[in-house]
Parts: structure tokens; sequence; C-alpha cells
């Protein structure tokens, strides 16, 4: 067996990216793009101790899972790796993610997760979810300008202007937005020279609304006959906001800092769960509102609120989550380290007319010690005094839930352990990545105190190989 060989496997199993699995002889293979129960013809790539990689030639065998994909690039755009799978085997193929990694790193067994696991909660339409879409622009090699879909791995441009996971209306608006720039020579951003105007175009909608939402990212201060492209694309029924952004950097990083508006409102609004949200071009939004609802409703079953709990929410972004819990909670107090992201907390709780939510700037594992421990003296001085407020203070201590939301790389363990002692009834641990989520459970059953009693993983991302979840623990040691 060597490097450049064609090889036959029959596809066994896939990997956390979405690679086909199959062996030859007992030696396992990562197959991009096979699925499985395919049988296919690969040819190897790369071959390493243990194990190899091939490219998939041919599919010789389809598997019964395999699916016409809508979109006929997906193969090579880094968007969608799982798009040829059937929704349904999708679907599986998360639940089997999260419980591979819950099995593996958490340390849990096959019979607890068989009795405390939930399928996937998947989506009746799995296309058209996505409210944002960040196109960047290009030239081909004829020079033509030229907007689309960057190849897995790589910033090359796919020419695309109808991704099946994005509005509808996306494809329209980026045709007007092509005939303008190319009638008027505006030429498109180079990265490697750094030399040229338009970098990327952002469009959003507000699903819930119909209001939608342009923005040029431009590596300058103008766009040349604006006017002309507003005149365009204003006749679009529901543009309701079109605006320049500046970034002149030689960066990665899609969006400048500084928003020029063009037309209509700086922003546009959408809701989730019945919280309106307003959102300009630089927010953070969740892309999939119809399944973020859904990734909260489980949150707050799991909560358990009846309308009298203290609750934290830790990484807690714009607040979504906080704004959502707090129309079942006595108080809910919301902790980010992005400041911007609180503003717009504060802003989306006065946008709604909810007062019962306090948001608090820093490091989860810095806040969250920091009442605990720094404000105990200040609590006990408080209560010696009988001063009013202190009963606040010991409901910030000792909250009924905590309910965190961490980035990939999870929760540190000085946010954990506090968490332990602050000895809440219910942990609500909402993850984006089950492998860190894993680590965390392990962390927090391991002292004994909490259980775990329900896993479920939610779709937000079909398509992809992304799969959130959301966990429920309970207090084992009860309050006498
Ligand atoms: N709960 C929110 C956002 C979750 S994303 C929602 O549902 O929309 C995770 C958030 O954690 C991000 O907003 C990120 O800025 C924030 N974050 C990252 N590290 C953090 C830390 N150490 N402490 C607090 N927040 C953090």
């Amino acid at each position: 067996m060597k490097k450049n060989d064609l090889i036959t496997v029959k596809i066994e199993d896939m990997g956390s990216e979405g690679e086909g699995i199959g062996k030859l002889d007992g030696f396992p293979f990562f197959i991009k793009d096979a699925l499985i129960g395919d049988v296919v013809e690969a040819r190897i790539i790369k071959l390493k101790k243990n194990y190899g990689y091939g490219r998939l030639t041919q599919v010789l065998t389809s598997s019964p899972y395999r699916v016409e994909p809508r979109c006929p690039l997906h193969r090579k755009c880094g968007g969608c790796q799982i798009q040829a799978l059937s929704y349904e085997k999708q679907l599986e193929y998360k639940t089997q993610k999260i419980r591979n990694n819950l099995l593996r790193l958490g340390g849990f067994s096959l019979q607890f997760l068989d009795a405390h696991m939930e399928p996937v909660l998947g989506m009746e339409q799995p296309y058209h979810y996505r409210n944002k879409a960040q196109f960047p622009v290009g030239t081909d090699k004829e020079g033509n300008l030229i907007t689309g879909f960057y190849a897995g791995r790589t910033h090359d441009i796919i020419p695309n202007t109808d991704c099946c996971l994005g509005a509808p209306e996306n494809a329209g608006i980026l045709e007007i937005i092509l005939d303008f720039l190319k009638a008027y020579e505006c030429p498109a951003y180079n990265e490697a020279t750094g030399q040229g105007l338009v970098r990327h175009i952002l469009l959003r909608k507000g699903f819930s609304t119909g209001q939608l939402m342009v923005c040029l990212v431009i590596n300058g201060h103008d766009l040349p006959h604006r006017e002309e492209l507003v005149r365009r694309l204003r006749e679009i029924p529901g543009m309701t906001s079109i605006s320049l952004n500046v970034n002149e950097k030689n960066t990665n990083v899609i969006m400048g800092e500084k928003v020029i508006p063009l037309w209509g409102q700086p922003y546009i609004q959408d809701t989730i769960g019945g919280i309106c949200y307003q959102i300009s071009p630089l927010s953070f939004y969740q892309v999939n509102p119809a399944q973020t609802e859904v990734l909260y409703r489980t949150a707050l079953e799991f909560a358990g609120l009846t309308g009298q709990e203290t609750v934290w929410d830790l990484y807690c972004g714009i607040g979504t989550i906080s704004l959502f819990l707090a129309q079942k909670a006595r108080m809910v107090y919301g902790v980010e380290v992005v400041p911007q992201a609180i503003e717009d907390a504060w802003e989306n709780a006065g946008l709604n007319g909810i007062r019962n939510v306090r948001f608090f700037t820093g490091k989860a594992e810095e806040v969250l010690p920091g009442f605990y421990k720094g404000k105990t003296g200040e609590v006990e001085r408080k209560m010696q005094r009988g001063a009013e407020g202190s009963g606040m203070d010991i409901q910030m201590r000792h909250p009924d839930v905590i309910v965190v939301d961490p980035p990939r790389k999870g929760c540190d363990t000085q946010c954990l352990d506090t968490m332990i002692r602050m000895a809440p009834e219910r942990i609500v641990y909402v993850s984006c990545d089950s492998a860190t989520l894993a680590r965390d459970l392990k962390y927090l059953v391991s002292g004994g105190e909490y259980e775990v009693v329900r896993v479920r993983g939610v779709d937000m991302f079909p398509g992809t190989v992304h799969v959130e979840c959301v966990v429920k623990l309970s207090r084992k040691i009860k309050d006498s």
C-alpha cells in the first residue's frame, strides 16, 4: 500500500468532520465526501502509521442514505460537509457524534447514555435557514468580477450567488450588485496586493419581519456612483438598510469598525421567541433563528423555571438566552466578555421592556468567583446592618439555576468550580462543541454533587457537521 494507489473500501462510519471511514485489511482510511453505506474507490493521498487519507474518485455502490444534494457545488465549497446525506441520517449522525464524545471523553456509559440522551431536534425544512451571508468579491482567471464562496480551507472563490442555505432573496440582490460593479468598473479587492475596493457583500434578513440589509465591505471610504446602487437596491421588496463598511486592513477579519449608512435604517429587526432584536451590520446575531428558538425552549424546559428563580446566564452574548429566560424567572444575571455585546444586551432589554435582567462585562471565570467570594464580606456586613439588598446578594451567590453557553473551547475550571460552590438546583449547559462539553460534564459530576439527567442535541446547521447540545444537570445533595 503506498501513496497514489487506488483502493476500494466500504464506508462503515463517519468522523467528526463528516469524512467517511472505511477499512482496508483492518487499516482505516478517512475519505472526504464518502458517506456511511457507500462502497467507494479512492486514491491514497497520505499514509500515517495507523491510518491514511484517501480522495474519493468514484462511488461504486451508492449508500442508501445518499440523496441528490440541492447544491451542485457542495463538494467544492467549504460550507456544507454532509449535504449529500439524507436529512434523517444527518440527524442520526449528529446524535451519534454527541454520544461518542460523551462516551469517550465524558466517561459516561452506553447504558447511561441510552437512558438519558434524546434524539437531535431537527428542522422541518433544512434549507434556506441562514439569515446572514458574507460573500467575498474577487476576480476569476479571465479577470471578471465574481462573488461566491471560499473553497474548503482556501481563499479561492467559487462563483455562486445562490447558496441554498441562505435567504432566497440573496441571489437577486447579488446579481444587482455584480451588474452595478461591472457597469461602473469597480475593482474587486485583491488579498495578495491589498489593492482594489470591494471586499465582501454582507446580506442579512429578519425572517420574522421580512426586512433586508445590504452592507458592502470596502477597502476605502467611498463607493463611486453609490447613489445608483442604492437606487437599484431599494426597489427590492423588504429592503430596509443599505450601508458601507470600511475595512482597509490586510486581514482575514471580514468587517471593519466603521459603518457608513447609505440609505434606510442603520439596522433591521427580527424576533426570536417573542423577543425583538435590532441588528446592525456589526451585531452578533444567531444565524438560524427558527432553531435558536428550539434551542432556547429546550434550555428553558431544562431550567424548570416557574417565575420565582434567580438565574445566571454565563457567556450571554447579546443577552438572547437571558431575555428569553427572564420571561419566566424572577431575575437573570448575564455575563459576557465582549463589551459591545453587553451594550447590545442592555439595549435589547430596554427595547422589549424587560426589567428583571442585569448584565456584567468580564470573563465568566472572573466575574462569577468575584461575586461568590469578593462580595461575601459585603453581604455579611449588610446583613449585620440589616441593609436592604442583602437578599439580592444571597440570591446571586446561591442562584436556583445557572445556564452556560460557552464558545467552542468550553468553560474554564475556575468557572466550573464556582458554579458547583454556588450550589444551584440545576445547571443547564448549552454547547456548540460536544467534545469540550463532555470534558466539562465529566468535571462537573466528578465531585458527586451533580448528575446529568437529560441530554438533547439541536440541529442549528443542517448540511454541516455542527451540532448544538443542551444538557440538564441536577443537584443530588438537597438542602434540608
Ligand atoms: N448565549 C449567547 C452567545 C453564546 S456564544 C447566544 O445564545 O447568543 C459564546 C459567547 O461567550 C460569545 O459571545 C463570547 O464573546 C463569549 N465569551 C467567550 N469567552 C468568554 C469568557 N471567558 N467569559 C465570558 N464570555 C465569554
